[in-house]
């Protein structure tokens, strides 16, 4: 048995996205600022697929900018909404406690060059409120950066509502839709979004390879600089096998969203039940507004990191807090910020299955996660007080 349910840490890619890639390794592998036939066929390429992913998310063609993938774009729209509203004397920035790192980090190193960050904190069902946001917001406010799903809890956040009120303070409002864009509806100008960043490995196609988009007239900071590619605001020659192979992935991803999408919720509904049974457990983040795909739980007197090495060795792949902590001994911010203790939030699974998984499959992680909770809970010092009392169980 092999179940790959790690879907939210990276994705499988897609038959069609390998094979729109492949000519551009070795046919048309000109480059596309070169003026000769090869390197054209290659920037017609880049063009076909720029159009492709604008239409996928409502945009206009000159509004995207390929990146290498979620973590470059979150930083370059951060950073590019920063630094044009420290110009106009504006240095504070609004976001949330559980985003993810790429942003959080580029948060704290603005913070450290004298700009002011407020984080809004989200509920215990892990989504954020747009009122809260809403009164974080002053007038010196240059930037609301809220994601639009957390890729931990699967958490889908009010980004349409939030943007409304980032329009009507005439605030920038970038959202970090990497867990988004390609499973659940996004449209940029519905969602009121300026700035968006999003990565190709989350949603089937290659690693190292994302977009950003800018609406017009939101100035852009160089991340680097260069040649004149992506008209100018990110130099380097562009990986083009990649971003067509993207650009491919997100068609397929969007075409197929409403039918993937009906399946994965009622495999998630059906593995949320199934772990439910398990006693002193609980599921993290809201039980309706989450991504198709995102179980999250928390067992009570288990370590997260043993659970996931006897789930391998039942040849399930799975997640304990982000594949950013996991190695660490910090338990998931995310988790700590939705109100889970230390002990508690050191026992998390996340569990995401493929759009090609099967109810069979899911029984089956089912009665191997009952089974493993078990066997560890067995030999686990912090069950056995629990259990004699000694300490109080908090699920
Ligand atoms: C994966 C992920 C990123 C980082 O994307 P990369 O392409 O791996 O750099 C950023 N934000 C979220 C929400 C993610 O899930």
């Amino acid at each position: 048995m092999f179940i790959y349910a790690d879907n939210a840490a990276t994705t499988k890619m897609s038959r069609t996205a390998i094979e729109a890639m492949l000519p551009f390794l070795d046919g048309y592998y000109g480059n596309p600022s070169s003026l000769y036939a090869a390197g054209q066929k290659a920037k017609e390429a880049l063009e076909s697929a720029r159009a492709d992913i604008a239409r996928c998310i409502g945009a206009d063609p000159r509004e995207i900018i390929f990146t290498s993938g979620g973590s470059e774009s979150d930083n370059q729209a951060v950073l590019s909404a920063a630094f044009a509203g420290a110009g106009k004397g504006k240095k504070h920035i609004v976001s949330d406690t559980i985003e993810h790192h790429a942003v959080l980090h580029t948060l704290k190193k603005l913070e450290r060059e004298g700009f002011e960050i407020t984080l809004v904190p989200v509920g215990e069902n892990g989504i954020v409120r747009a009122e809260d946001i809403k009164a974080a917001i002053r007038d010196d406010t240059c930037l609301v950066t809220v994601m639009y799903a957390n890729n931990e809890i699967g958490t889908i956040q009010p980004v349409k509502e939030i943007g409304a009120v980032c329009r009507e303070r005439g605030v920038v409002f970038h959202t970090d839709a990497v867990q988004a864009v390609g499973h659940i509806p996004v449209d940029v100008n519905a969602d009121n979004i300026d700035l968006l960043s999003a990565s190709a490995h989350k949603f089937r196609g290659p690693k190292g390879v994302g977009f950003l988009y800018a609406r017009r007239g939101v100035r852009l900071y160089n991340l680097i600089e260069g040649g004149a590619q992506e008209r100018g605001k990110r130099a380097g020659t562009e990986n083009v096998a990649g971003i067509a192979a993207m650009s491919a992935a997100l068609k397929e991803a969007v075409g197929n969203m409403e039918a993937n999408s009906k399946k994965l919720c009622s495999l998630r509904d059906r593995l949320i039940k199934g772990l439910s049974e398990i006693p002193h457990s609980a599921l993290n983040g809201d039980a309706n507004r989450r991504l198709p795909s995102n179980v999250n739980f928390c067992f009570e007197g288990i370590e997260g990191e043993s659970l996931l090495l006897l789930l391998d060795d039942k040849g399930i792949c799975a997640s304990s807090g982000s594949a950013c902590t996991s190695g660490s001994l910090d338990p998931s911010h995310v988790l700590l910020a939705i109100g889970r203790v230390h002990d508690v939030a050191h026992g998390s699974l996340r569990l995401t299955p493929g759009e090609d998984a099967t109810e069979a499959e899911i029984d089956y992680i089912i009665d191997s996660v009952k089974e493993v909770v078990e066997r560890l809970r067995g030999f686990s010092p912090v069950w056995r007080d629990l259990v004699a009392g000694k300490k109080e169980f908090i699920l």
